[in-house]
């Protein structure tokens, strides 16, 4: 059988579908992966960016950090792709259950997804370091040098820098709807990155599906090496047209 078949066979299949996303979903829709060979960690810059991107290099170099972060993760400047899409039209249809998302550019929540665990947080959420004052991605990124709280503080965006640790309650909900699945579909994502590869031990259910385009052999039901968006592509032919 063509894997598009089985895996369109698979998801007639289940209720419960976990998708657990990486950089390659985020990749199709313009952004620079971090930690692929062409990306980030390549370019040139005064520093590493995964210095940078550190809570110390915030807490130290907070306008250097600032420089970097609006030039490079600034997600505004891109859309959702057919892969976050289908995933809406997935949840509408009663069948997805959860998004869980190591990407911190909020393409899930803007295509409409409703259940979105952003293991890495989100650079839609920033908050005031002194008052706790929420501010728009909007304000963070057309703003001149570091973004300041009316009150003066210094504005964080909610993203989990390196040296720190992943939100409690997104990593337990993360590991809940991961242990209720009955199928849980991996995209775009190699799991080296922690915690992605810890998560999937999780999964007890019928279906383990893993989409992206290096092969990453970690014992899946079905593995397709391709453009995530193309297999998405196939699946919104084959489901919701
Ligand atoms: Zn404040």
């Amino acid at each position: 059988m063509d894997k598009i078949d089985e895996l369109i066979k698979m998801i007639k299949d289940s209720k419960r579908i976990v998708f657990f996303g990486g950089a390659g979903v985020s990749t199709e829709s313009g952004l620079k992966d971090f930690r692929s060979k062409d990306g980030l960690y390549n370019e040139k810059y005064d520093y590493p960016p995964e210095e940078i991107l550190s809570h110390t290099f915030f807490i130290n170099n907070t306008s250097e950090f600032y420089k970097f972060y609006k030039d490079k993760l600034n997600s505004l400047n891109y859309k959702p792709n057919i892969t976050h899409k289908v995933l809406k039209k997935m949840e509408d249809s009663g069948k997805l259950t959860a998004v869980i998302t190591q990407n911190i550019d909020g393409f899930d929540k803007e295509a409409g997804v409703k259940n979105v665990i952003e293991l890495h947080g989100t650079v839609r959420e920033n908050y005031c370091m002194k008052c706790h004052k929420f501010y728009d991605a909007e304000y963070i990124f057309n703003s001149e040098g570091i973004p300041k709280c009316t009150c003066g503080g210094v504005i964080k965006p909610n993203v989990v820098l390196y040296e720190e640790g992943l939100d409690q309650d997104n990593t337990s909900n993360a590991i809940k709807e991961i242990s209720n699945a009955d199928m849980l579909i991996i995209g775009g994502t190699s799991l080296t990155v922690y915690p992605a590869a810890a998560y999937v031990n999780y999964f007890s259910g019928k279906y383990l599906v893993v989409i992206n385009r290096d092969k990453i052999s970690c014992g899946a039901d079905l593995e397709i090496n391709d453009s995530i968006g193309k297999v998405f592509e196939e699946i919104d032919n084959k489901l919701y047209k």
